[in-house]
């Protein structure tokens, strides 16, 4: 029989199983007893469908044999079993989640261990995880319905083989050739009762069929004694849950090797009854902001698993969420096409919405250290939420926001900022930026700040949109700190004084906006610079930071803020142009020529110089350098 080759992924992967130093080695056995009751499930499930009612769980149970003369140790399920095909596939590649893992480089030997364990976890290899302590492996299996069967068997990375072989029943059986005994390295430990025990307790002690140990007597004989205690960990009493069971339990069902931050349990009686049991991952899964990934909680009828993955149960901006639904008022056929319609699954939904947020705003209440971590991970998808169906769930949402304080510098929440706003101050404040420190070189920033206003720092690309779709929270609006009506808080007097200015300076204003049309559409003058004289300014809808993100969108090109030069009028340079004006105003009078003499031209020379500063201090590239760059240079010999 010609040895079939493992796809190049699943080699390398084997590889790194058979050579493996990872520590836990005995997550093997959970992993295979997984799969078993995953089949199980299926079968059970199909068998319902198809009009066998009289089917009981009890007919299924997953079996584990040692046999410490032939150094093997089996486990057998009656489950759904595989078809040739299924072996081939199931077995002789991994997971497409897994072979990404082995796109980028060849992963090197120092970092083996660690790999190790955000493999296992995140890529659910689990069958390879037998190879960490086999050195040989055959699986014979019968699909449910069909009278074949084939056994599958490889000793490791040189390829596999699949041939015909005999099998009573439907369902897989799996023999592990246990390796031999090496330095520091028992394995002939997953042969004795006591190992096994102890494994099955510790991993699977909540898997709902029976798990059930062949044990040899002393005279012998042969027993079988099972070793889970079957309750699913959702309907057994709380109080005899530990916390360790729920994460053993986490980690196992969904993948994962970090443990949950919460663990959210809910029991309801009523118009529609269900268990929940509810995760808060640690991290965000690998492909988590990309289209593979698929919000969803495993949805069971009576204990019985009728959907892997029901998205319907979950709002998109809490679609991080991990755990399970077992309801006995569903029905067993509830399909996709049915699944949105169904008035009890709605109802379920909503009250789970409701559930989660609640446990997050205790979170931030209880743990503000492990809400961060949680807010890292996950709060630009609650960003998202907010601006997501145009502000629908925002009254849900706004008060699980964190927003870096720039006065503060830690994150706060909105009702935070609020609460420490001055008196007189009606406005929350925001800036938008890369980084706090670049925000905090803004002048418009540095004159909040002198007023005693905090500013919400927004680095994340979603934030200025989530915000201007929320537009205000409870009652106060958000207004950015270079928005050309940020005044708002301003004195009435200071308004008045600026617009005064603003009169007397009028024919100034409209030279320098002339001479600087095209890259700006106003200038003004503010009282909000400091100690800069200059900065920009946006008017309208869109924002220089909206402005970045619109054009980095493949739909997105061409958007663009209306920029508003800003002078300081206070500012020497503000007299300075004063005085270049009215000189240029004097050669000009009587000449009426088109280029301007002398004085205008350097007029106009200043103006396109405080354009790029100001576009500095903005973070915006500067479209001709070597204005700036001939400007110091004159400056310098002009010292000299
Ligand atoms: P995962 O369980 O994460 O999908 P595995 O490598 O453990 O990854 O298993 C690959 C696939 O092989 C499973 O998805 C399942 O379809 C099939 N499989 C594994 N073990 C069994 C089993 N005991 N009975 C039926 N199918 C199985």
């Amino acid at each position: 029989m010609a040895k079939k080759q493992f796809k190049a992924e699943s080699r390398k992967l084997l590889d790194l199983m058979i050579n493996s130093i990872y520590t836990h080695k005995e997550i093997f056995l959970r992993e295979l007893v997984s799969n078993a009751s995953d089949a199980i499930d299926k079968r059970y499930y199909t068998e319902l469908t198809s009009g066998n009612s009289g089917v009981r769980k009890n007919d299924f149970s997953i079996e584990i044999i040692p046999d410490s003369d032939l150094r093997t140790l089996t486990i057998r399920d009656n489950g759904i079993g595989m078809t040739r095909e299924e072996l081939e596939t199931n077995l002789g590649t991994i997971a497409k989640s897994g072979s990404q893992l082995f796109k980028e480089d060849d992963i090197d030997e120092g970092s083996k261990a660690g790999r190790m364990v955000s493999i296992i976890g995140q890529f659910g290899v689990g069958f390879y995880s037998a190879f960490m302590v086999s050195d040989m492996v055959t699986v014979t299996s019968r699909a449910f319905g069909s009278d074949e069967a084939n056994m599958w068997m490889s000793s490791g990375t040189d390829g596999y083989t699949v041939e015909p072989a005999e099998k009573d029943t439907a369902g897989t059986e799996i023999v592990l050739h246990i390796k031999e005994d090496a330095e520091g390295e028992n394995y002939s430990d997953y042969l004795k009762e006591y190992t096994i025990r102890g494994l099955i307790k510790k991993y699977s002690d909540y898997i709902r069929y029976p798990i059930r140990l062949e044990i040899t007597e002393k005279d012998g004989s042969l027993r079988t004694e099972t070793l889970n205690s079957m309750e699913p960990i959702w309907k057994r009493q709380k109080s005899k849950v530990k916390p360790e069971d729920y994460n053993e339990f986490y980690k196992d069902k969904f993948n994962d090797y970090i443990d949950p931050l919460r663990v959210i349990r809910t029991s309801v009686e009523g118009v529609s009854s269900y268990t929940s049991l509810l995760f808060i991952p640690a991290h965000a899964p690998f492909d988590y902001y990309t289209k593979d990934f698929e919000k969803g909680l495993t949805l069971y009828s009576s204990g019985v698993m009728i959907m892997e993955r029901c998205g319907e149960l979950l709002p998109d901006y809490f679609n991080f969420v991990k755990g399970l639904v077992d309801s006995q008022d569903l029905s067993l056929n509830i399909s996709r096409e049915t699944l949105q319609h169904d008035r009890q699954l709605a109802g379920i939904a909503k009250n789970l919405e409701k559930k989660i947020r609640r446990e997050l705003e205790t979170f931030l209440k209880e743990d503000r250290e492990g809400y961060e971590k949680f807010f890292a991970a996950f709060g630009r998808q609650l960003k998202i939420g907010l601006y997501d169906d145009y502000g629908r769930n925002r009254e849900q949402l706004q008060d699980l926001m964190l927003f870096l304080s720039d006065d503060q510098n830690k994150l706060i929440t909105f009702d935070e900022y609020v609460s420490g706003m001055k008196e007189g101050q009606n406005c929350i404040y925001y800036a938008s930026g890369e980084t706090r420190e670049k925000i905090d070189l803004l002048p418009q920033t540095a004159y909040a700040r002198s007023k005693g206003y905090d500013v919400l720092c927004l680095t994340d690309d979603i934030d200025e949109f989530a915000l201007r779709m929320m537009d205000n929270y409870n009652g106060k609006p958000f207004r950015s700190v270079t928005e050309e009506d940020m005044n708002e808080d301003e004195e009435k007097d200071s308004r008045e004084r600026i617009a005064q200015l603003e009169e007397e300076n009028k024919d100034l204003l409209a030279f320098l906006k002339d001479s600087l049309s095209g890259r700006i559409s106003d200038v003004k003058l503010s009282s909000r610079l400091s100690s800069a004289a200059a900065g920009l300014n946006t008017k309208g809808g869109i924002s220089l930071g909206m402005e970045k993100v619109l054009n980095s969108l493949p739909e997105g090109a061409g958007f663009k803020a209306e920029r508003v030069l800003e002078l300081n009028p206070d500012h020497e340079v503000f007299r300075v142009l004063k005085e270049v004006y009215s000189e240029a105003a004097s050669e000009d009078s009587g000449k009426n020529e088109e280029t301007g003499s002398p004085a205008s031209e350097r007029l106009k020379h200043y103006a396109g110089l405080l354009c790029d500063q100001a576009m500095m201090y903005s973070g915006l590239p500067i479209e001709d350098p070597s204005r700036i760059g001939d400007a110091i240079a004159s400056l310098i010999i002009s010292l000299k």
